[in-house]
């Protein structure tokens, strides 16, 4: 199970004079060699100025994109320290390979309050293979080791798990950040907790709803995803996005939730249009009257009305997926009204709210909301696993290593 006991923060480590190899997750979108979203490593740049503060030689390790094993200069993290650099208002020197020689020089030039980058991880096959001797080869270069890149924590790579059977191991400032906002929204919320999901399907996400049906006192079903719940229930949902084959699923997670004391909260109206595209013209169907030729493509004012007055009843709120085709307005609105609901009750300290997911993050930043949320992850797959139950490897093996 997914939990954050055992995990040891780098905060509560001596550090200083000792190198400490902090993986980082800084694949940043980047255009013609320059970063053009900072955000990850905006960040990221606390860790690095708490170790640098406190003494250490701080070592960075990361990979970007998918050189596939092979040196790809296309896939360089040069720009990338330069944009930390900015970030810190501090040097960052540059070693163009992450094991051997070249690494081991730039380490071991380091004085106390340095900081270092090292090249792309995955310019080396051994990086995703989470080969054992590459893992050696890295912890080599190291006294510490700190994971702070809690979305690449779903994958058991040399960077993420393979080194920590070498090195003491820690979590660092935002990883823990990361997964004690998850914790609180999970583990031990404060009741009533609702999940709010939505996004396109129901079979991406079975087991989201059934880990969360077991911990939350209500799941909302909104998006895409509802619309094969409505259909379990015998609603005709015309030409809508949904999947016949998971009517039974869907059933079945309705009966299972009953048995969990969970309640299922489906919309009580839609808007819809028979087109997705800007400009087409939208309209309010109840349940029982989508027109054949037409798709649901938000939920209706009726269900942002309740779901407004259920917030207000709620203590935590963790939310995955968009209510409503949110790219194109109006079929943002539920999931604007609702993320702005949240945003003032959190601010008012009444809710606390938890979100994630790549459209997810992309519909609450259209909203504006993002700062007034109790904490937002941007990690994608990762935090979809987190929501599954699921021990993520780079997580668990902080708790395991003593080395
Ligand atoms: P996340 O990336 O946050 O995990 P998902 O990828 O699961 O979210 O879902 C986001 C997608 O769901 C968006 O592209 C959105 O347009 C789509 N979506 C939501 N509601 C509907 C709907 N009623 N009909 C069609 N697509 C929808
Ligand atoms: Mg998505």
């Amino acid at each position: 199970m997914s939990s954050i006991e055992g995990v040891k923060s780098i905060a509560d480590a001596d550090v200083s004079g000792k190198t400490v190899l902090v993986r980082a997750d800084l694949n940043v979108p980047m255009e013609d060699g320059r970063v053009t979203d900072a955000t990850r490593i905006e960040r990221f740049a606390p860790t690095v100025t708490d170790l640098v503060e406190r003494g250490a030689k701080v070592v960075i390790l990361s990979h970007f994109g998918r050189p596939k094993g092979q040196r790809d200069k296309k896939f360089s993290l040069a720009p990338v320290a330069d944009a930390l650099a900015k970030v810190l208002g501090r040097e960052v020197k540059f070693a163009s390979d992450c094991v051997g020689e070249l690494a081991e020089k730039a380490v071991w030039a380091l004085s106390d309050g340095e900081v270092l980058m090292l090249e792309n991880l995955r310019f080396h096959p051994g990086e995703t293979e989470n080969d054992e001797n590459f893992a050696r080869r890295l912890a080599v270069l190291g006294d510490l080791y700190v994971n702070d890149a809690f979305s690449v924590s779903h994958r058991a790579h040399a960077s993420t798990y393979g080194i920590t059977k070498f090195l003491p191991s820690y979590a660092g400032l935002s990883l823990m950040k990361e997964l004690e906002a998850l914790s609180a929204a999970l583990d031990d919320p404060q009741r009533p907790t609702a999940a709010l999901v939505g996004g396109a399907k129901v079979s991406t996400k079975i087991p989201v709803l059934e880990n969360l049906m077991a911990r939350m006192d209500q799941i909302i079903v909104g998006g895409g995803m509802a619309n094969t719940f409505l259909l379990a229930l015998g609603h005709d949902v015309g030409k809508s996005l949904a999947e016949p084959d998971f009517v039974d699923t869907a059933r079945a997670v309705m009966d299972k939730a009953r048995e969990n004391n969970c309640e299922i909260v489906l919309p009580s109206d839609a808007t819809c249009a028979k087109e997705f595209k800007a400009g087409a013209e939208a309209e309010v169907c109840a349940l029982d009257g989508v027109p054949s030729d037409s798709m649901i493509l938000d939920v209706g004012p009726q269900s942002i009305a309740d779901l407004k007055m259920r917030l207000q009843d709620l203590k935590t709120l963790l939310w995955n997926g968009p209510l409503g085709a949110f790219e194109i307005e109006p079929f943002d609105t539920g999931t604007v009204e609702i993320a702005r609901a949240a945003a003032a009750l959190t601010k008012a300290g009444k809710l606390v709210t938890v979100a994630g997911g790549g459209d997810t993050v992309a519909a609450l930043n259209a909203a504006g909301v993002t700062g007034d949320f109790t904490y937002v992850s941007t990690a994608g797959g990762a935090f979809l696993e987190w929501l599954e139950g699921k021990e993520l490897p780079g997580v668990a093996a902080l708790k395991q290593s003593d080395a």
